[in-house]
């Protein structure tokens, strides 16, 4: 039986006077890779950050389960804690540590310290850029690499949902091919992962469903590879 992770109903988010987010449902569940695809401004951030309550002060409406509770208005410390992870836009690593001690702080709330050096090699194998540069300070990363590292800090909490906030934005062709790459092998793994992303073929090439998000609403949903051949999402988001 499919095990629920999150459940979004009737989601509505305002800022001030305008609707940025209007009554969405969106599910996904244990093991899968879910993508949130849509234009500029669709709504697609301010969804992940009224998940993870992130927002400024601003009215949201409806409810949020993670794991069968609401987790509406849940404090930094309660979704650290519940395992549940975000990669936002922009990414935030620390600029002034290593890669290994990035990945340390990934762990912070753990002190299995034999499963925590398990896990960083296991992310070096799925992350072997990472790997290479373990000694190299973060700010002297490229994009790509920090999303990558941003990434496998995320994973370093065991999240029992990774939140992606589109990690392909502001990269190289060849290195946005490389963190799909990365994205469907943390999949592979048996992460759970939401991704929000502008750029809808190779999100939806990597997903299993995929949700088509446009000005505040949802408006198509369904097995990502069949949305993949859909002449509408073709004409809308594939430039085909
Ligand atoms: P993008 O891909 O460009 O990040 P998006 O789909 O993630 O777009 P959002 O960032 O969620 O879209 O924005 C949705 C709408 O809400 C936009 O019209 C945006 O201008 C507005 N908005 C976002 N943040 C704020 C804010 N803090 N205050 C007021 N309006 C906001």
């Amino acid at each position: 039986m499919l095990e629920n992770v999150l459940k979004v109903s009737n989601l509505k988010v305002a800022y001030g006077g305008i609707k940025a987010v209007k009554g969405i449902d969106l599910e996904v569940n244990k093991g899968e890779l879910i993508t949130l695809i849509g234009a500029n401004g669709a709504g697609k951030t301010t969804t992940l950050k009224a998940i993870t309550s992130t927002l400024p002060s601003c009215k949201v409406e409806g409810e949020i389960h993670y794991l069968g509770k609401s987790i509406k208005g849940i404090n930094s410390f309660q979704l650290v804690n519940s395992h549940l992870a975000m990669v936002p836009e922009g990414r935030g690593v620390f600029t002034r540590m290593t890669i290994q001690e990035n990945l340390m702080m990934g762990a912070y709330t753990r002190n299995d310290k034999a499963g925590i050096n398990a896990d960083i090699e296991k992310w070096f194998t799925v992350f072997p850029r990472l790997k290479e540069r373990a000694a190299q300070l973060a700010g002297t990363l490229s994009g790509g690499e920090q999303q990558m590292l941003a990434m496998a800090r995320a994973l370093m909490s065991h999240p029992n949902l990774l939140l992606l906030d589109e990690p392909s934005m502001g990269l190289s062709p060849i290195m946005v091919e490389k963190i799909f790459e990365v994205v469907r092998n943390v999949s592979a793994q048996g992460v759970t992962i939401l991704l929000v992303e502008q750029n809808a073929k190779l999100a939806l090439q990597a997903a299993h469903r995929g949700y088509v998000m446009d000005s505040g609403s949802i408006t198509m949903s369904g097995d990502a590879k069949e949305m993949l051949h859909d002449p509408k999402v073709q004409a809308a988001y594939l430039g085909e």
